[in-house]
């Protein structure tokens, strides 16, 4: 391995010994833990995790960030794959819309500096994640909702598009008959792409994007576009991402809570099952719902888990992107 290399990989690591054994009472089982979590070697940076069976969106943020672009220009070109794919019925264009007929727009992106922008209850754009961006980056603001932030999108250079495809009202318009609303786990409405980067420098970004709930009453937001629920990245210990229920994310402030805990010495894997477990610890109703979790730390270790099977994440790594199918709480 080359000095450099070398060298860059030891300071992470020596970071995250830093942190974790900072914040843990010494002699404590969790402190013999947090070192034993953060010592060894970190992976072959770069790496990306998205959730979903999201190939071509986790593919082109793998190929970009070994071309040298940063994680944040990753996050964004990768999640806009999916913003612009039709046949993805939760994110952008073609994304179901409101029980109204309007589709509704939520997303967010967070950098290594810890900075946020987002856009909620936007319409007729297609790029939502790249508006996110544009809040952060070119306004005094970190979240713009409704009309504002599409009138901030057109004013930035992006085209007003319907973004309800026929097949997405075609399905809207079968669901009028019954306007029964009863999300179907895994199938009919969880499809957010989440994406959490590392590039070649190990620096760490996030991004979200969704349609929201499939058939949710106008004016409804979700977790994914809001810091903390949705998203968090911190770029000293890692980041994390939700998909599902975003009522129930919101409530437990899931990804600000799986950063906090891979800051106290948890994996990524054990993270995202805490995260779980408060939710259907206070949720006599989890059976109904779905939620899942990604996060990645410092040293490129990932980590996934949802309520119930069938949540999968995509993975790239050393060059290769593949599905893996998540485990789960609900096993009876
Ligand atoms: N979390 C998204 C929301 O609640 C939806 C999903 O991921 O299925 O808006």
């Amino acid at each position: 391995m080359k000095r450099r290399k070398f060298l860059k990989r030891a300071s992470l690591t020596g970071i995250g010994v830093a942190v974790g054994s900072n914040l843990i009472a010494k002699n404590s089982k969790e402190h013999r833990q947090s070192e034993r979590l953060f010592s060894g070697v970190a992976k072959n940076f770069p790496i990306v995790i998205s959730t979903w069976n999201t190939p071509n969106a986790t593919l082109k943020a793998g190929e970009l960030l070994e071309e040298g672009y940063s994680s944040l220009d990753a996050v964004e070109q990768g999640c806009m794959i999916e913003e612009a794919d039709a046949k993805n019925q939760s994110v952008g264009y073609g994304g179901r819309p409101d029980r109204d007929g309007n589709v509704t727009l939520d997303a967010c992106i967070m950098d290594k500096n810890g900075d946020y922008g987002a856009v909620v209850y936007m319409q007729n754009i297609v790029h939502a994640i790249s508006v996110a961006r544009k809040v952060m980056e070119n306004t005094p603001h970190v979240m713009l909702a409704g009309k504002g932030a599409e009138e901030f999108a057109v004013s930035s250079g992006y085209k007003k598009t319907n973004l309800l495809t026929q097949a997405s009202k075609v399905a809207w318009e079968e669901w009028k008959k019954s306007a029964n609303y009863q999300p179907v786990i895994n199938i009919e409405n969880h499809d957010t792409i989440g994406m959490l980067a590392i590039d070649k420098n190990g620096d760490i970004s996030g991004g979200c994007t969704t349609s929201g709930l499939a058939y949710k009453m106008a004016g409804r937001v979700g977790d994914s576009p809001v810091i903390g629920s949705g998203l968090f990245i911190d770029n000293e210990i890692g980041g994390a991402t939700a998909t599902g229920m975003g009522e129930e994310v919101l409530k437990t402030v899931g990804s600000f809570l799986i950063v906090e805990l891979m800051r106290q010495g948890n994996s990524p894997q054990k993270a995202c099952e805490e995260a779980i477990r408060r939710i259907v610890v206070k949720n006599s109703n989890f059976e109904n719902f779905q939620v899942g979790y990604i996060a990645i730390n410092k040293k490129g270790e990932t980590g996934y888990y949802s309520i119930h099977e069938y949540f999968s994440v995509s993975i790239y790594e050393n060059k290769t992107c593949k599905n893996h199918l998540s485990d789960f709480y609900n096993k009876n």
